[in-house]
């Protein structure tokens, strides 16, 4: 099947469907959504439970500084609900577990006072880097040649101190400090606020799950949404009309927005070749996938005798949080696997994960009445949780972040200037994509 529209989007996660009702809205209506998946909402997938209901499987939660996404769900008749339970994370590092102060007092020990003193350091250099381009930093190169674990290294004085920063850069990040770019990360951080990445970005969650949002806007519109319509090829973007190979046919438009994740965009033939700097930043963005476990339970059992109900372990990369219903009517534990347990069997993943509940709840986690895990490695088209810039990248084709090359526009959540890697960054993207688009289509009319 072939057929003619304005606008192009391909990719109907959040940040497409985002561009795509922009759009709708702004009085495009001929436009399709192209998804090569059979479903829409690519990173928020609600999962549903043999006991009944459901657990979220990818994006989740929202802060209140997100006004882009709480403002959509609104529009999306999705309302929100309490996020997270109260209470604030305990790191373990050998074996013990501690609650950081970031205002550590006199008698606080060596190693607070260490953590809290490269804490400050550390967001006064955020500060310095401008939100729009932040490759233009004061020393933007020096800061884009190191990692944030090198920084960190060098910034700390005590392993404790190392070891708890690590664990809040995996926190906020779901990822290792070792392979992402120190400038990259110090304007992910300032673009987003610390303290909304550590202590609210988790206030809120969906009624009906984050995908609901998704399922909403391709519900309003309709047939056009094409899903399991994978595009491989996207050819003429620098002459007068774009055409998008996808599996069941051809789409001609005058203007495209790829909203995906760069890894999933290095799958699709451009014709001609993208410019080298655009293949460089498709090419390099390193992708970071941890598994997603919830372990769902009666009751929350544990709650009487727990002090806080968020632990990061820093010698196992384990993260559990209790998320059960604030009515008590279920227990529900969530918890993220970093990438070096792909290797076991699922078995041995539930085994090992018990263990650090029974070390983290108590022993009223042992027997979960249900046990779901998923694998976001293992998506065909999604290629993982999240990217982020390893060293040198930002300055050297930052630039082409947020470029257009010639019909072509980006979306999708690594593009966004602010909250990347969340959803927010996503509609912010999707959305600035559908004003570009816009301006271009009123530009020719005129
Ligand atoms: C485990 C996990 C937990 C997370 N937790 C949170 C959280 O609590 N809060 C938060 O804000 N964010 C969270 N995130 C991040 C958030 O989910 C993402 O940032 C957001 O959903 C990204 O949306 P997107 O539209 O940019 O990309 P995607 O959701 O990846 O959408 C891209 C779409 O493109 C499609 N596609 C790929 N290739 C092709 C092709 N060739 N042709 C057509 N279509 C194609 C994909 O199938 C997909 O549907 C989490 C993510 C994960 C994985």
């Amino acid at each position: 099947m072939s057929f003619h529209v304005e606008v192009a989007i391909v990719g109907a996660g959040i940040s497409g469907l985002s561009a795509a009702w922009q759009l709708y809205k702004l009085g495009v209506e001929s436009l399709v959504v192209l998804e090569a998946n059979s479903r829409v909402g690519g990173r928020t997938l609600n999962y549903p439970l043999v006991s009944g209901g459901y657990v979220e499987q990818g994006g989740t939660w929202a802060g209140p500084t997100q006004t882009a996404l709480l403002n959509l769900a609104k529009e999306m008749e999705v309302s929100i609900k309490k996020g997270k339970l109260e209470g604030q994370t305990l790191y373990g590092f050998r074996q013990k577990w501690t609650m950081l102060e970031v205002s550590p007092t006199l008698e606080s020990d060596i190693a607070q006072k260490d953590f809290a003193q490269a804490m400050t350091t550390f967001e006064a250099l955020c500060r310095t880097v401008p939100v729009e381009a932040p490759w233009q930093a004061p020393n933007g190169k020096g800061l884009d040649s190191m990692t944030m674990g090198t920084w960190i290294e060098q910034n700390t004085s005590t392993d404790e101190a190392r070891a708890w920063f690590e664990g809040c850069v995996r926190q906020i990040l779901s990822g290792d400090p070792n392979k992402v770019s120190l400038l990259w990360m110090l304007h992910f951080v300032h673009t987003a606020g610390f303290n909304d990445l550590l202590e609210t970005a988790e206030d809120f969650c969906f009624v009906g799950g984050a995908q609901q949002i998704s399922l909403n806007i391709a519900e309003r519109l309709g047939k056009r949404v094409l899903l399991n319509a994978p595009v491989t090829k996207i050819s003429g973007y620098d002459g007068s009309c774009v055409e998008l190979v996808y599996e069941h046919g051809i789409v001609f438009a005058q203007q495209v927005i790829v909203a995906m994740m760069p890894k999933a965009v290095a799958r699709i033939q451009f014709d001609p070749p993208l410019p080298p700097i655009h293949h460089q930043l498709i090419a390099e963005w390193e992708t970071m996938s941890w598994i997603k476990f919830h372990a769902i339970y009666e009751k929350p059992w544990w709650q009487s005798e727990i002090i806080s109900g968020h632990f990061l372990s820093i010698d196992t990369k384990i993260e559990v949080l209790d998320i059960s219903p604030e009515d008590g009517s279920k227990g529900v534990i969530v918890g993220l696997l970093a990438p070096d347990y792909t290797t076991l069997l699922k078995s041995e993943r539930q085994e090992l994960c018990l263990a650090f509940l029974r070390e983290t709840f108590g022993e009223t986690t042992q027997q979960p009445l249900e046990w779901v895990e998923f694998d976001w490695n293992h998506q065909p088209w999604t290629g993982g949780c999240i990217s982020v810039l390893p060293p040198g990248l930002l300055t050297t084709a930052g630039s082409a972040l947020r470029s257009p090359v010639g019909r072509i526009h980006w979306a999708g959540t690594e593009r966004s200037s602010i909250w990347v890697n969340y959803i927010e960054g996503a509609i912010r993207a999707g959305q600035k994509a559908a004003d570009d688009v816009i301006a271009k289509l009123n530009s020719v009319s005129t």
